[in-house]
């Protein structure tokens, strides 16, 4: 679903991704983990377009990214993207956001439109919050209504950016039960997260990202026994 082949990605003279290579195959669930500044969040934003690359190929979805020819519209309906602050709008309840994109984007009507929000609004435990502005819910209730709002885009794989950093320690747990049921019904995710009890138990492979590289990868065991003595120290800082 997802392959970087050497993917190198710049900010100027200071390159962020030194070569990144990568598979994420179709219903898996990838947790890249590492240091602040590692380049998570580049990578991540690399798969839906957010940043362009400037070396090596990647792929996503069947379709080559890098070639100036990327149908970035369709690529955005493909690829949800659910980041640490949700940007509702204040002004729209929760059923018009989760329904804005589908209704603009998709043409979808009224009524369809409608059907679509209880859907996905039952996804994220929500559905009795439809008629509810984004002000009279609690943070954690607000991202899953953004996890809600990528999800009525019916993607074919999602990335989650730190989507729990923002929230109160007892509203994380809320928003990872989504996420961990999500990837229960097959849906291909990408992920960065600071919580690695979370990561051990949600990922299908486990990438430790470390100055613009893959430095370590593996599955959920490799937290336990790292390889690396860069990993070593990551896992006990950050446990
Ligand atoms: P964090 O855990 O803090 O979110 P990260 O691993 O997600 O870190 P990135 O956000 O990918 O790291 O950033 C990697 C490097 O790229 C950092 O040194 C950052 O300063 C730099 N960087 C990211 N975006 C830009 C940009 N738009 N312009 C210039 N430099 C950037
Ligand atoms: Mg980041």
């Amino acid at each position: 679903m997802v392959r970087f082949q050497d993917v190198h990605k710049s900010f100027g003279a200071v390159e962020v991704l030194k070569g990144i290579t990568l598979d994420v195959p179709r219903g898996d669930v990838v947790v890249l983990v590492g240091r602040s500044g590692s380049g998570k969040s580049t990578a991540l934003r690399c798969i839906n377009g957010l940043e362009t690359v400037n070396g090596g190929e990647l792929h996503v979805c069947g379709e080559k990214l890098h070639d100036g020819k990327t149908d970035l519209r369709k690529l955005r309906q493909e690829v949800g993207i659910v980041f640490q602050s949700y940007n509702l709008f204040p002004h729209l309840t929760v059923e018009q956001n989760v329904t804005l994109a589908p209704r603009k984007v998709m043409k979808v009507g009224a009524k369809e439109a409608k059907e679509l929000a209880a859907h996905v609004l039952a996804q994220v435990g929500l559905s009795e919050k439809a008629q509810s502005y984004p002000e009279q819910l609690s943070g954690g209730q607000q991202q899953r209504v953004a996890i809600a709002r990528s999800l009525a885009m019916k993607p074919k794989l999602m990335l989650f950016d730190e989507v729990t950093s923002a929230l109160d320690p007892e509203l994380t747990g809320e928003v990872l039960r989504v996420i961990e049921r999500l990837a229960k019904d097959g849906m291909t995710m990408v992920l960065v997260t600071h919580e690695m009890g979370f990561a051990r138990g949600v990922a299908d492979q486990i990438v430790f990202m470390h100055h613009g590289k893959v430095w370590e990868r593996g599955g959920a065991e490799m937290l336990r026994a790292p390889q690396t003595a860069e990993l070593q120290q990551f896992v006990a800082t950050d446990l």
